[in-house]
Parts: structure tokens; sequence; C-alpha cells
């Protein structure tokens, strides 16, 4: 399959409209032919990640954001679950300390950037502090546009050191917020993930929608490309990070090392 359509070019200008978040085309077949589906990929995922290990010569980041309730905990749980707990680390990031606060942005992500033959999923990352403190205006328009570029940096930074970085825009559409926030109220089960607050920041959809939107032009680059996922159905964010995961991993045409010592003839007695 190709997904071209879904990662934002460099350099381009984005519009979210572009993207229906109904699109359902990565998920085409019935429940449990997708389901089977899913869980073919993650098995080869396990694979793959077994394979970067034994090379050890990369590490793979993959960023997931997206607004309240756009699925970004539920992809970890499908995604990567067939993948070896050795070797995938999951990372959230929470409003920063006030130890955190008092150095510079990017000081609490660096040291969960993955080590070759790691992969590492950022739960919200680096991009809240162009999101979330640009729409509360916690931080001036001059502050968030050099943001930008010590991401691009930072990210450069990563990739040169053999780092595949892979980003994902959950896209989900207002009216499904409004059912998924409307289903953590009324299921029992779910009510523990519910916060008042989550009213006041679906107040602001449209601010976060612009400073997505402005993020992912500014910062989709060759080194670290975005996907913007059309996430209303769950199923087709699933098999659709799986897809461009495995893909990109596939194109690394990755090899298990050359043994050093001749292995021929040895028998184990
Ligand atoms: P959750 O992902 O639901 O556990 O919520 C984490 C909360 O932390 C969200 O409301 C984020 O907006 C907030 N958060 C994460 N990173 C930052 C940041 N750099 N600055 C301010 N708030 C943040
Ligand atoms: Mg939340």
């Amino acid at each position: 399959m190709n997904f071209s359509k879904y990662r934002v070019k460099p350099g381009s200008k984005v519009d979210l409209k572009d993207w229906d978040p109904d699109d359902r085309s990565t998920s085409p077949g019935s429940k449990e032919a997708d389901e089977k589906r899913l869980i073919e990929l993650a098995a080869r995922l396990d694979e793959l990640q077994e394979l970067l290990y034994a090379e050890a010569k990369r590490g793979v980041l993959v960023v997931l954001q997206g607004i309240d309730t756009s699925g970004k905990d539920g992809t970890i749980r499908h995604v990567f679950r067939e993948v070896d707990p050795l070797g995938v680390r999951a990372v959230r990031f929470k409003a920063p300390t006030a130890d955190e606060l008092a150095h510079d942005f990017l000081w609490r992500v660096h040291p969960h950037a993955p080590g070759k033959g790691e992969v590492v999923i950022f739960n919200r990352s680096h991009y809240e502090d162009v999101l979330v403190v640009r729409v509360h205006k916690l931080i001036t328009e001059a502050e968030w546009k050099r943001r930008y570029e010590l991401i691009n940096g930072f990210e450069r930074l990563l990739a040169d050191n053999g780092t595949l970085i892979l980003k994902f825009y959950l896209h989900i559409s207002k009216d499904e917020q409004r059912k998924r926030l409307q289903e953590r109220i009324d299921n029992p089960k779910k009510q523990w993930k519910f916060n008042t607050n989550d009213l006041a920041e679906r107040k602001l959809w449209h601010d976060y929608i612009k400073a997505y939107t402005d993020a992912l032009a500014a910062t989709s680059t060759e080194w670290a490309p975005w996907y913007v996922v059309p996430s209303n159905s769950k199923m087709n964010r699933n098999l659709l990070i799986s897809s461009v995961l495995l893909d990109t991993l596939e194109g690394l045409k990755m090899q298990y090392p050359r043994v050093k010592e001749k292995l021929d003839g040895i028998v184990v007695e």
C-alpha cells in the first residue's frame, strides 16, 4: 500500500480538512478480518524489533500526538501488543514539574531518546511545548516559532545518530471527541479517565487545531515526517500506524549481524 497521502510533505502548507477523520480505507475488512490482520502486523513488528536489536545500528522513535481522547493510549496497547516488552519502552509526558520548567523544554525529553536497538514510543512529547503552551498563551508567538527550529534541530541530532523518527497525529473529528467524552462520563469503567478540565479544553478545539496545523507544517521533515492518521475508527488508526511502521522498518533492509567465529561444524555436546 502507498501511505504517502497521509504523510505531510516537508515544507508544504497544511490544512487538516484535507484529511477525513472518518476515512476507513486502511481497515476494509470485517471486524474479525481486520483484527486478525492487526495481530499479524503486530507479530511482524515483534520480529523486526528483534532484528533491530540484533543489528544494533539504529533506534526507533514513535511520537504520538492528538487532541484529548484521540487514542494515544489505545494505539500503544494495540499496535505494540505482540512486541517483546524488553524491546519497547513507552514514555508519557505530563505537565512539567518545577524542576523541568527550570530547564529548557527539551531537557526532560532527550534522556528518553531510544538507544540503538530500542523502540521508544512517546505518548505526548516535546510537541506539547508548541501546542498546549501556545493555546494557553504560556509563551509568546516568537517563542513557539523559535521552538519549531529547535525541535527540527533536536530531531536532526537524533536522526544523525541513527534514530528513525516517525510522528503520528491522531486525527479525530469534534463530534467523535464529543462521543468519546460522553462515554467516559457514562461508563463507570471509564469515569476515572474523565476530568472536568477536558470540557474546558474542548472549548479550545479551534485553537488546538490551529496549533497542530502550524506545528505539522513547520516540523514535518525528511528525517522526521508527520503522518496524519484518520482516527475516528480505532481499527483504521491501528492498522494504518502498524502498516507505516512496518513499511518503514522493512525499508531499512536490516540484517542479522555476521558472527565473528566460524561456526560451521561446531556440535554442542
Ligand atoms: P494525559 O496525556 O491525559 O495523561 O494528560 C497529560 C497532560 O499533561 C495533558 O493535559 C497535557 O496537555 C499536559 N502536558 C504535557 N506536556 C506538557 C507541557 N510541556 N506543558 C504543559 N502541559 C503539558
Ligand atoms: Mg487526557
